[in-house]
């Protein structure tokens, strides 16, 4: 089941720049800042009611993050969903016919398991769905 829109993912190309203007937007602080290094990324987030940004900055242009702002430049990444039980609703996206990018959930930031959907799969966005990491 989805249950929210959980974040949405914006790359930038100054995590320093983008925080201070996105706090100035949505009138908050940055509550969190943290490296994915799998990912080759910095994040910060914000929360605004329900829903979080994600601001994006590459540390390697050869990363996902660094060869989209080569391409498309800064700008709206993804759509993050909250899902209850991700492994179900990969195996279900699987069998509707949606290309995933991961086979099995990843660790993404702020504490997440996390799969992402192909854009091709989804008239152009990628979309990630991710689910919090309980304590056992
Ligand atoms: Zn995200």
């Amino acid at each position: 089941m989805f249950l929210k829109v959980e974040h949405l993912g914006i790359a930038v190309k100054s995590l320093e720049s983008a925080e201070a203007l996105y706090e100035r937007l949505l009138g908050t602080t940055v509550y969190k800042r943290e490296a994915v290094e799998s990912e080759h990324v910095t994040t910060s987030f914000l929360q605004t009611g329900e829903t979080k940004i994600e601001l994006l900055e590459s540390t390697d242009p050869n990363g996902a993050i660094g060869k989209f702002i080569e391409k498309k430049g800064e700008g709206i990444h993804h759509i993050a969903f909250e899902v209850a039980d991700i492994h179900a609703e990969m195996d279900r996206l699987r069998s509707e016919g949606f290309i995933l990018l991961n086979e099995t959930p990843k660790k993404g930031a702020d504490n997440k398991l996390v799969c992402f959907i192909h854009p091709k799969s989804a008239n152009g966005v990628l979309v990630e769905l991710c689910q919090e990491i309980r304590p056992q």
